[in-house]
């Protein structure tokens, strides 16, 4: 999916009939509309008037290990009114526009080669998740930024839209799109050399292949008994990496799930430290519930079990964003602290308690081999 479709979360509000449905799609496709950009530039090489590839944040051979008729199920299948293609093909899964094909065929290498799954990831593996990840981050925010300005047109215009705090949302998008594109430079800079950027905060293999993938990465709010991990509301500095990257890879017989973040971030310690001394099928519970609640960009085998697509909190979790409580002028006139107390209690739905709500797809019952 190339926009954050939460940012055009209108649960509820979307079409009930057939007509309904076509004027609704041609008003979400006019919000996407984007600008062709001036000239093109490759983000790795700086080569002006080249081409974009197709480059795929997942590597492919891993989409393919869960994929029925070259098809994936994302998790617009869970809204009720869709904004996007409930189905994606492997082809333009995770697909993002910015550098050239010399580029994008010669730096990733290390981590889309499938024998180097045999054992945990090395430094070199992560750097460049880690930099595919940030590449997409900031090229979907780039195209939510026009998204907004789209809308900004329409309010404008006096048309309504059902989304509150506008001017926030826009806030915080800029910010995502500077830090990701920072990230993603300083890790260019340092890709081929001894620093190392990250450690491994987590990493399991286990031997059935889970009918879904991830690789993103994103903040985590909570941990165990709603303990507070990064901060969900500040706009901390660009030089404080406070983000976790997660993949969750079907291969063909097997499956590995690993977390890793900044070597000097501490605040995620614990949170891994406690999730390991519990059991397995827990620990694989917590994650899948992290998996859906933090993150969009879920690709899922198309055979799963429809009873899923109904379950209630599942649907609800995957369409809150966090942003939505942060600067509601419904808290706007209280003091401080109360909103503070507002603004984390609000998260509620995503305390890691919950995790038992949703049905765990990582867990051996879901398998596809
Ligand atoms: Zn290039």
């Amino acid at each position: 999916m190339n926009n954050y479709y939460k940012t055009l979360n209108i649960e509820g509000l979307g079409p009930k009939t057939k007509e309904d449905y076509i004027c609704f799609n041609k008003y979400i496709s006019s919000l996407n509309s984007k600008k062709t950009p001036k000239e093109k530039r490759c983000f790795v090489c700086n080569k002006k008037n080249i081409k974009y590839c197709n480059s795929h944040t997942i590597p492919q051979f891993i989409l393919r290990n869960i994929t029925q008729d070259g098809k994936l199920l994302n998790t617009q299948i869970f809204n009720s009114a869709k904004l996007l293609n409930k189905e994606t093909g492997v082809n333009k899964t995770q697909v993002f526009h910015c550098i050239c094909a010399d580029c994008d065929n010669k730096i990733f290498k290390e981590y889309e080669t499938k024998e180097n799954y045999q054992v945990e990831p090395n430094q070199l593996m992560l750097k460049q998740i880690a930099l595919k990840n940030h590449i997409s981050r900031f090229c979907k925010h780039n195209e939510e930024k026009h998204t907004y300005s789209n809308i900004l047109k329409e309010i404008k215009k006096g048309i309504t839209y059902p989304i509150t705090d506008i001017n926030y949302r826009i806030k915080v998008t800029e910010h995502n799109y500077r830090y990701n594109n920072k990230r993603a430079r300083l890790i260019l800079k340092n890709l081929n050399n001894s620093t190392e950027f990250y450690k491994l905060c987590y990493y399991k293999k286990i031997n059935y292949t889970v009918p879904y993938v991830l690789q993103a990465n994103s903040i985590l709010s909570l941990g165990f008994n709603n303990e507070k991990l990064a901060n969900t509301f500040d706009f901390t500095s660009f030089d404080y990496a406070d983000d976790i990257h997660f993949c969750i890879y079907p291969l063909e017989k097997e499956s590995v799930i690993f977390t890793f973040c900044d070597k000097s971030l501490t605040i995620y310690d614990d949170f891994f430290e406690t999730l390991k001394t519990k059991n397995e099928e827990e620990q694989l519970s917590i994650l899948n519930f992290i998996a859906f609640a933090y993150f969009e960009d879920i690709f899922l085998n198309n055979k799963i079990d429809k009873s899923i697509l109904e379950n209630y909190f599942m649907k609800q979790i995957i369409q809150e964003q966090m942003i939505t409580y942060a600067d509601t002028s419904l808290i706007q006139n209280l003091k401080k602290e109360e909103r503070e107390f507002y603004k984390w209690n609000a998260l509620s739905n995503f305390s890691i308690d919950n995790n038992k709500k949703i049905p765990n797809l990582l867990s051996y019952e879901y398998r596809i081999v």
